[in-house]
């Protein structure tokens, strides 16, 4: 009996009301199937989440809609309808006490840098080239090979140890690999110098729902309410039953109250992250499976969002913070995301985003000296003087990006290998897969783990390896209409690393920009870019 004609009888069981979860949940059910989605908090959405105070809303980091994945950019579209709006972008770097544009300038960041940096940075280019690191295992070799050493250390380093919080040669060169892939200085100078129609077109708009990406995962709580399955929030997955054969037969979960109930269930689509998948299993997973789940880590984030009493403090909607001398890593300014985002026209709502380690200095600090030290480091940087910053409130985020350490990919093959012998049990998205995904990807996962509990056999651990991120490409692929999208310049890499605020890939990505790609001038103003074709339409 396969799992479609049992889920007439038994609904199918999605853990996680994040991108993946509801996305699993839509299709299922959009299918006729009936689908129980619980959710450990209080919001849907997860990482995507929008969360608000006094009525200002803002995401847990800025999150940008785009994709070359056509599906998945046709269910935004489908979901959002005129509530998906396009917002023109304007970010820069901030290292060295100086702004560069992003994307960058030449004039600008050889300006900003100075002759004879520039020269040393090009010569160290050169020897790089000459002489290639042979074995490129780590973040360092990989990019120092690419850039150059100067480079990497003038550009990448900093940011890269600042958000992820550890050395740059303790990270695989595997995730620049994934995330960077097709960059080269000379392709990204050529970018910023000559521009490319298909790239400049992108990065200058992006596609966003008018109130956050919350608006559009509680549009898809509230269709799967319509349709007849359910979304139990406050409800936690503790407990994954099986029968020792590859059949998950039923799961135990726990309600804000205590209350542990155990539920059968047709099949199982899992987002919640992978080691704790693992934990879960009833009867225990094996040894080997266990041990690998213990070795799978995490980087952790927390925003501390500020009420400022002036209405654009600055234009930008986001600033990369590559400086040292401050810990906060990007600024957000969510009016420019969406003016909706903010409910007093005078005032403005700043986000200041820290990576961290749950239990470390910044993650056990109090919210009242999170704000005080974000109101410094807002001085120091000469974007809002403390006297203006007038409330302020703290999100701690656990868990928001798997780490691409030395032992990741071994770990999450051995699991993967395990979870593969169940044939109702589906680990999707992004912790869920340890992987580095963006919605998009994370739901493709989804859907594809949907599909084949439907009858069709998909590769879901194949999403998002093999072809690359919008953000890390640096030239004109040519896209078509429906796969749309994603950018690619030096520019795009910086900033999507930093967009996700990856550690590995933000370091990696904006330095890149910032240096890599000696194009900078200041931009002072928005980019008038309402004519511009759309980043990921
Ligand atoms: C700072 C930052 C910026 C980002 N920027 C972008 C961007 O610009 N664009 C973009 O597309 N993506 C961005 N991303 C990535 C995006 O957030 C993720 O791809 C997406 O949220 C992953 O969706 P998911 O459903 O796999 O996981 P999550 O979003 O992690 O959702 C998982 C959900 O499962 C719940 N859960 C966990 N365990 C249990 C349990 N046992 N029982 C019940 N519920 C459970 C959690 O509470 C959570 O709600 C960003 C990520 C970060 C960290």
């Amino acid at each position: 009996m396969n799992a479609l004609i049992e889920a007439q009888e038994v609904p199918h069981y999605v853990v996680g009301g994040g991108p993946a979860g509801l996305t699993a949940a839509l299709e299922l059910t959009e299918a006729g199937h009936r689908v129980d989605v619980v959710e450990a908090g209080e919001l849907v959405g997860g990482i995507a989440r929008t969360e608000q105070y006094k009525g200002y809303r803002f995401d847990i980091g800025g999150h940008r809609f785009f994709t070359k994945v056509g599906e998945v950019d046709a269910l935004w579209k489908r979901l959002m309808g005129k509530d998906f709006i396009l917002v023109p972008r304007l970010s820069r770097i901030y290292y060295g006490g100086k702004y560069y544009a992003y994307p960058l300038k030449i004039g600008n960041t050889l300006t900003n840098l100075g002759a004879v940096e520039s020269v040393r940075i090009g010569f160290s280019y050169l020897g790089s080239r000459i002489r290639p690191i042979r074995q490129e295992d780590t973040l360092d070799q990989w990019v120092s090979n690419r850039f150059g050493k100067r480079l990497f250390e003038t550009f990448f380093k900093t940011y890269t140890e600042k958000v992820w919080g550890i050395p740059c040669t303790s990270i695989q060169a595997d995730w620049a690999a994934q995330r960077i892939q097709n960059l080269s200085l000379m392709k990204a100078v050529k970018a910023a110098i000559f521009g490319d129609k298909d790239t400049t077109s992108l990065i200058e708009e992006f596609q966003y729902p008018r109130l956050g990406p919350g608006m559009m995962w509680e549009r898809v709580r509230d269709l799967l309410r319509d349709m007849g399955s359910t979304v139990r929030m406050q409800t936690r997955c503790d407990a994954v039953h099986h029968d020792g054969a590859g059949r998950v037969l039923s799961v135990s979960e726990c309600d804000a109250e205590g209350n542990v109930i155990q539920r059968e269930v047709a099949s199982l689509v899992n987002t919640m992250p992978l080691g704790r998948l693992v934990r879960a299993l009833d009867p225990p997973a094996p040894d080997a499976v266990l041990a690998a789940a213990s070795r799978l880590k995490y980087r952790d984030f927390l925003i501390v969002a500020v009420i400022v009493d002036e209405p654009d403090p600055f234009p930008d909607n986001w600033i990369y913070i590559h400086s040292p001398e401050v810990q906060v890593g990007r600024i957000q300014n969510f009016r420019s995301w969406s003016a909706e985002m903010v409910p007093d026209e005078n005032r403005s709502c700043i986000g200041l985003e820290y990576f961290c380690h749950t239990g470390d200095g910044l993650w056990s600090a109090s919210d009242a000296e999170l704000i005080e030290q974000a109101k410094r480091e807002l001085e120091v940087l000469g974007l809002v003087s403390p006297d203006n910053v007038v409330d302020g409130t703290v999100i701690r985020q656990p868990k928001a990006y798997p780490v691409y350490d030395e032992n990741y990919k071994e770990a999450v093959d051995t699991i993967r290998e395990y979870i593969e012998t169940f044939d109702n049990l589906y680990s999707v998205g992004r912790n869920g897969m340890h992987r580095y995904n963006n919605q998009d990807h994370s739901m493709l996962t989804a859907m594809l783990a949907a599909r084949n509990l439907m009858g069709e056999s998909h590769d879901v651990w194949n999403v998002n390896v093999e072809r690359s991120y919008h953000e890390e490409f640096v030239t004109s692929e040519k896209t078509t209409s429906s796969d749309a999208v994603e950018p690619t310049t030096l520019h795009d890499v910086a900033r999507e690393a930093v967009t996700e605020s990856e550690p590995s890939s933000q370091g990696v990505a904006s330095g890149v920009s910032s240096s890599a790609s000696p194009d900078g001038t200041v931009q002072e103003t928005r980019p008038a870019s309402r004519e511009r074709a759309l980043e990921n339409a």
